[in-house]
């Protein structure tokens, strides 16, 4: 008998049901606090949403692509996972100052007033929630990851290097839609500064390293254009998000949006359970996820199945074992079993395989055999 799902898978894996929510009374509190339509009030798309909550669980998946046509609720579901979103340890110092830069360079790492606090043993970070960074669409280098400040240079006569967004998306999700159409410098420093947790910015005599601890997610439609395959593989996750196939589910849809546009209090207030444990159960599943292990069986079998898809690139297996740790969590355990392996393989394996790749070194291991033929080619006696 398979063993029953955590409270976390149960909550991704069943398919809401119809809430009567279309009773409940309408509340006009404004525009400004509209609330979010709840991810989990999402009808089917489980493997969407179980790609978004793995990532926030484990950010070494490295982030989740979401590749699909318009109107299959990508944006939605990703500013839903907002409900969601657990907690950090921020530095509450001006300058980001944070424990384990003087742990791991000495006091010298930090400012002389967080050297101070830490040396009373006073906490130099607080907790705060994550937060969601949509990259604005038209976004310029400079935006991106700062640069000077020129209303300062105009007004005050002295240079200022500023945040960018990917300073500001520090331990928190920066969403790109659309992700196939950004600018390739930008794009690049963004997949850049996600993947070494920090970047730096250089303005004549001005210089500043700031972190980039980001979970990145990304969508697209690939009707307006392809995606590099070098940007591809830099997202762990992807899922190929399509429309519901069953006219029942289609309905459902059809009156959730309804009354999220009618009434979007109620529709969040109906789901308000499920989003609070899912929310506990992540935080949760985040303080297992350290002490969660491979198995040798699972290690051997994961690397099989990308040895036989002709898989490249090492994220994958990154991305699929860090993807099976994180489901391990979800699901309360502390050891990867294969039932998880099977649960995320897609969602890491697949359009990881560049035909490109396939023909360059089919023509490669041509060559090589030539050349092995040619150099071991027994020498006339007297020409070496
Ligand atoms: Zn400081």
């Amino acid at each position: 008998m398979p063993k029953q799902n955590s409270l976390l898978l149960n909550i991704l894996n069943r398919d809401n049901p119809a809430r009567k929510v279309l009773a409940a009374r309408s509340v006009d509190r404004g525009l400004a606090d509209r609330p979010h339509f709840p991810l989990l009030a999402m009808v089917g798309q489980t493997e969407m949403k179980t790609a978004l909550i793995l990532t926030l669980i484990n950010p070494h998946v490295g982030g989740v692509l979401l590749i699909g046509p318009r109107g299959t609720g990508k944006t939605t579901a990703v500013r839903g996972l907002i409900d969601l979103l657990p907690s950090v340890q921020r530095s509450t110092c001006p300058n980001g100052c944070e424990p384990e830069a003087a742990y791991a360079q000495g006091f010298d790492a930090i400012c002389a007033d967080c050297a101070q606090k830490l040396g009373r043993g006073e906490p130099i970070t607080a907790p705060d929630r994550m937060r969601l960074v949509e990259l604005p669409l038209n976004a310029r280098l400079e935006d991106v990851i700062g640069g000077l400040n020129e209303r300062v240079a105009l007004e005050q006569n002295r240079v200022h290097l500023e945040r960018g967004i990917l300073a500001q998306a520090d331990q928190n999700v920066l969403y790109i839609d659309e992700v196939n159409l950004l600018d390739d410098q930008v794009a690049n420093s963004i997949l850049d500064a996600a993947a070494q947790d920090q970047y730096s910015v250089r303005r004549g005599p001005l210089a500043a390293t700031y972190r980039s601890r980001l979970i990145l997610i990304g969508s697209m439609n690939p009707e307006e254009g392809r995606l590099r395959p070098q940007i591809h593989d830099r997202f762990g996750l992807r899922v190929v998000v399509r429309g519901l196939p069953n006219e029942g589910q289609r309905l459902e849809i059809y009156r959730r949006v309804q009354t999220y546009r009618t009434n979007p209090y109620a529709l969040v207030d109906a789901w308000s359970e499920e989003t609070s444990a899912a929310a506990n159960e992540i935080v949760e599943a985040r303080g297992r996820l350290p002490r969660v292990a491979l198995t040798r069986e699972v290690e051997r079998l994961g690397l099989g199945w990308i040895k036989r898809l002709g898989i490249d690139s090492h994220r994958t297996e990154i991305t699929l074992f860090e993807a099976a740790r994180a489901h391990a969590a979800a699901d309360g355990r502390t050891k990867v079993n294969l039932r998880d392996l099977r649960a995320v393989a897609p969602l890491a394996l697949r359009q990881r395989r560049s035909q490109f790749m396939n023909d360059y070194f089919t023509a490669q291991s041509g060559e090589d055999k030539q050349i092995s033929r040619v150099v071991r080619g027994t020498p006339k006696a007297g020409r070496v």
